[in-house]
């Protein structure tokens, strides 16, 4: 009899029917063969922060809403549509931290960061949590490294060492052909000044706008630079630069920033439309880019007024974030290798319970003279277990049977040439050593 194919209306209402769960829209799960990468970029990271002498810190995954508001302004797209509440004792008063930089302020003000010697310089890794629309290179849940450089003085070399540090990090992850794009959006003195210019020349242009940059002109008029609708990229071609409009301060912090770049031979295109979309910054912004993939891995900038915005006292500061999945989605694309976990060279094989039972020891006992080893303890078969070690790539098999329990001895077959012997378990330790 011909079996009838499934109508599609009938596989709709079985998944209707289904009770499993999803991870939420935009997070994922980084599953084990995922990790690779992931330990790659945590290994080079903690290597370069540790050169440059950034000491790790670690916040909460949750903040008080305000924080965030007064930092990066309501304005902005990240506070205005993009935070997680957390709904709890009946109050909406945390948010899921959409960013590292001013939460890190908020720790050094509250534990008294600057009693120490300052600059206080500082690195992270963490989940961050965007209510963005998901797709490629863009998730809710995503994970940051960041540097920051916190106290002290305003000096532009603090600057071009968050560049490098950040440069750095990624030519350690053996990327090629990045572009570092730099700019500075001046400081309370001068923005005002431009962001008159900029309104005057949008508000020629206003029907051409975009819906959201017509909203921005009136908000956020720094934003319509940053905008990727085509009627906007146009206009922005005619729009006046910041860099005509930095005030003497602002254009020689740059001007040394872009000095101390020249000095380390790290190419820089300068960028005089780049603006980053949150409140807290002034003076040097920059992003970094890698060919071929449009969005930018890592950015950042200085933040001399952040402090003051979230109630400390005026303290200068700068520092970069990168973007983990992004950075690994690039890796995966170029085809970057990355050290693959050891399989382990031994694998122990037993024939019968009570073989099993004492197969259990042995691992351990295997474990704690530093020899890594497999086992299959769900299958019981000898020829499943002997398939198993073979795909696992082993070299030796220890086999333990009902004879060899009561001989107290094991088998180490090598399992190229197939040559077995059998040795006393007081000597199994010593006799693969001799074998690895
Ligand atoms: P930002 O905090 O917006 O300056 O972003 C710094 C870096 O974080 C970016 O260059 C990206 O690599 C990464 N990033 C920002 N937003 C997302 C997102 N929604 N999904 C994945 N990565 C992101």
């Amino acid at each position: 009899m011909a079996i009838k194919p499934k109508k599609a209306s009938e596989n709709k209402e079985k998944a209707k029917a289904r009770t499993t769960f999803q991870s939420p829209k935009g997070m994922r799960d980084i599953l084990p063969r995922e990790q690779a990468w992931w330990q790659r970029v945590m290994k080079t990271s903690k290597e370069i922060a540790e050169f440059y002498n950034f000491l790790r810190i670690e916040t909460p995954i949750m903040e008080d809403v305000a924080l965030f508001e007064r930092s990066l302004g309501l304005d902005s797209d990240v506070v205005s549509k993009e935070m997680f509440y957390v709904r709890a004792g009946g109050k909406d008063r945390y948010v899921l931290r959409p960013e590292g930089t001013a939460p890190i302020a908020r720790a050094y003000i509250e534990n008294g960061l600057h009693h120490i010697s300052q600059p206080v310089k500082l690195y992270y890794e963490g989940s961050m949590f965007r209510h963005e629309k998901p797709q490629a290179g863009r998730l809710r849940e995503f994970h940051q490294l960041g540097f920051e450089i916190m106290g002290g003085q305003n000096d532009p070399i603090y600057d071009a060492q968050i560049i490098l540090a950040t440069h750095r990090l990624l030519e350690g992850l053996k990327f090629k052909n990045l572009q570092l794009q730099v700019n500075s959006i001046g400081c309370r003195v001068c923005r005002p000044h431009f962001r008159k210019k900029l309104l005057d020349y949008y508000r020629k242009h206003e029907r051409a706008l975009c819906e959201d940059c017509k909203k921005r002109l009136k908000t956020n008029p720094l934003r319509l630079l940053d905008c990727k609708e085509a009627s906007c990229v146009a206009l922005k071609e005619h729009a006046p630069s910041l860099m005509d409009s930095l005030c003497t301060s602002c254009s020689s912090h740059f001007k040394s920033v872009l000095e101390y770049l020249d000095e380390l031979a790290l190419s820089y295109t300068l960028n005089p439309y780049l603006v980053r979309g949150l409140d807290y910054y002034s003076k040097t912004v920059f992003e970094i880019f890698v060919d071929g993939f449009d969005l930018a891995l890592a950015g950042g900038g200085r933040y001399d007024y952040l402090f003051e915005m979230i109630g400390g006292r005026p303290t200068p500061g700068v520092g970069a974030a990168l973007g983990v999945e992004r950075i690994i989605e690039v890796m995966k694309q170029k085809e970057i290798d990355v050290p693959q976990p050891k399989k382990p060279r031994v694998f122990v094989v037993y024939i019968g319970d009570l073989a099993k039972r004492k197969a259990l020891k042995i691992v351990e006992e295997l474990r704690v003279n530093n020899i890594a080893v497999k086992e299959s303890f769900g299958k019981d078969l000898l020829k499943k277990q002997m398939q198993l070690a073979d795909k696992g790539e082993a070299e030796y098999a220890l086999i333990l049977g009902q004879k060899e329990v009561f001989e107290e001895s094991v088998i180490i077959r090598d399992l190229k040439s197939g040559n077995q012997e059998s040795v006393p378990v007081l000597k199994m330790v010593q006799e693969l050593k001799k074998r690895l």
